[in-house]
C-alpha cells in the first residue's frame, strides 16, 4: 500500500483536570511548555507532509484548553495541510470552548465538532469529575449552532454505578431534544489508571449494561440515527469521514503525542513519554503490516462497521478469499446468529456487534 494518506489526526494531549474514567493518552496543562509542544508538533507535520488530506481530526485531551494564543496558533500551523480538506474536526470542552475559540475555527474552516458533553445530568457529570452542568453543555452547543456549526457531535457515556436505565432513559430524552447529527455513546470501562479504577469501582452488571445499550440502539435508531459504528450513530450523511478512515483500515497520517499513524504498511505509536516527544523522538512503536497480520488488522476494523465489508475489498487488500480463509469459523458464527454473509457483504447482526470481542477472537484464533 504505497498511496498517500487522505486522513491526518493531530494531537493535543493536554487537559484542565483529569476525569474520573479516562484512560486517554492526557496530561495536566499546568506549567506545561505548550509553546515548545507546538514546536514539535509542527516539526513533526513537516517531516510528513501530510498534503492533499481530505479529513483533518484535531484530538486530545482537550484542543479547547489550549490559551487562546497558543489555540490560534496550532490551527495556524495546520492551516497548511487544510487546503483540500472536506471534513475537519475538533474535539473542545464544554468550560473552555468560548466564543473566541469557536471564531477561530470558523476562521480556520473547522466544519465539524465534537463537543465533551459526556452526560445531561448533573449529578452523573459530577460523579465522573466533569467540570461542566447540562445546562453549560446546551449553552455551548447552541452559542455553535449560532455561530453556523450544523455538523455537531456529542458523546454519551452510560454504565455509571447508581446509574439506573430510568435516569439513562431520561438523559437520552435530553440529547434527542437537542436535534444534533451525530452521537458517539461509551459503555463505562473501569480501568485501573484511572481515578474510577484506583478507587476499586464496582461495574455495573452485564445485564444492566446490555440493556442499556439495546435501550439506546433501539431509541436512537427509532429516531432516525444509524449505527454506523458498534456504538456510534449519525443521522444520514452525517457519519465521521475521518473515523470511517480507521475503521475501513485505511492509512492516516498521526501527529502529537501518543498519537498513531498507518502509512506505508507500517502503523506507528508516537511516544507516550513527554520528554521524549519535547525534545523530537516522536515514535514510540513500530509495527509492520505483514501478509500473516494483514487479515487480523482488517478485521478488526472493519467488522466495527454496521456496514461490515465487501469480499472483494476483503480480497484486494488481504490477497485471499475470505469464503476460503474462513469458512469453518465463519459457518459456526453464522449459525450462532452473530454474523452474516449476504450480497457479497460480510456483517455482524445485532448481537454480533454487541459481542464482537468474542466475534474477533473466533475468527482470528487460528490465523
Ligand atoms: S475525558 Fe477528556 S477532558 Fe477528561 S481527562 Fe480525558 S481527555 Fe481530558
Amino acid at each position: 500500500m504505497k498511496s498517500k494518506p487522505k486522513a491526518l489526526y493531530i494531537h493535543v494531549p493536554f487537559c484542565e483536570h483529569l476525569c474520573y474514567y479516562c484512560d486517554y493518552p492526557r496530561i495536566l496543562i499546568t506549567k506545561q511548555n505548550i509553546d515548545l509542544y507546538l514546536d514539535k508538533l509542527e516539526e513533526e507535520l513537516n517531516l510528513y507532509n501530510p498534503e492533499g488530506v481530505e479529513t483533518i481530526y484535531v484530538g486530545g485531551g482537550t484542543p479547547s484548553a489550549l490559551p487562546l494564543v497558543a489555540f490560534k496558533r496550532l490551527f495556524s500551523i495546520a492551516s497548511k495541510y487544510s487546503s483540500d480538506v472536506s471534513e475537519y474536526s475538533v474535539e473542545g470542552n464544554v468550560e473552555n470552548l468560548s466564543k473566541e475559540k469557536l471564531l477561530i475555527l470558523k476562521e480556520a474552516g473547522v466544519n465539524r465538532l465534537s463537543i465533551g458533553v459526556q452526560s445531561l445530568n448533573n449529578q452523573t457529570l459530577k460523579a465522573i469529575g466533569r467540570r461542566h452542568t447540562k445546562e453549560e453543555a446546551i449553552e455551548v452547543i447552541n452559542l455553535a449552532k449560532s455561530l453556523g456549526f450544523s455538523n455537531i457531535s456529542i458523546d454519551l457515556i452510560y454504565g455509571l454505578p447508581n446509574q439506573s436505565l430510568e435516569n439513562l432513559k431520561a438523559e437520552l430524552d435530553l440529547y434527542l431534544k437537542l436535534n444534533l447529527n451525530h452521537i458517539a455513546t461509551y459503555a463505562l470501562d473501569i480501568s485501573p489508571h484511572t481515578v474510577f479504577g484506583i478507587k476499586k469501582l464496582t461495574p455495573i452488571s452485564d445485564e444492566l449494561s446490555r440493556e442499556m445499550y439495546d435501550y439506546i440502539l433501539a431509541t436512537l435508531r427509532k429516531h432516525g440515527y444509524n449505527r454506523y459504528e458498534t456504538s456510534t450513530f449519525a443521522k444520514p450523511g452525517y457519519e465521521c469521514k475521518h473515523n470511517l478512515t480507521y475503521w475501513r483500515n485505511e492509512q492516516y497520517y498521526g501527529v502529537g503525542y501518543a498519537a498513531s499513524g498507518y502509512i506505508n504498511n507500517i502503523r506507528y505509536v508516537n511516544t507516550y513519554n513527554l520528554t521524549a516527544y519535547l525534545n523530537g523522538k516522536f515514535i514510540g512503536e513500530i509495527n509492520k503490516v505483514t501478509p500473516s497480520n494483514i487479515a487480523e488488522y482488517f478485521l478488526l476494523t472493519n467488522l466495527r462497521r454496521e456496514a461490515g465489508f465487501s469480499l472483494d475489498h476483503f480480497k484486494n487488500h488481504v490477497g485471499v478469499n475470505f469464503k476460503d480463509m474462513f469458512k469453518k469459523e465463519a459457518k459456526a458464527l453464522e449459525e450462532n446468529g452473530l454474523l452474516h454473509q449476504e450480497n457479497n457483504r460480510v456483517f455482524l447482526s445485532d448481537e454480533g456487534m454487541i459481542r464482537i470481542d468474542y466475534v474477533l477472537i473466533e475468527l482470528i484464533k487460528n490465523l
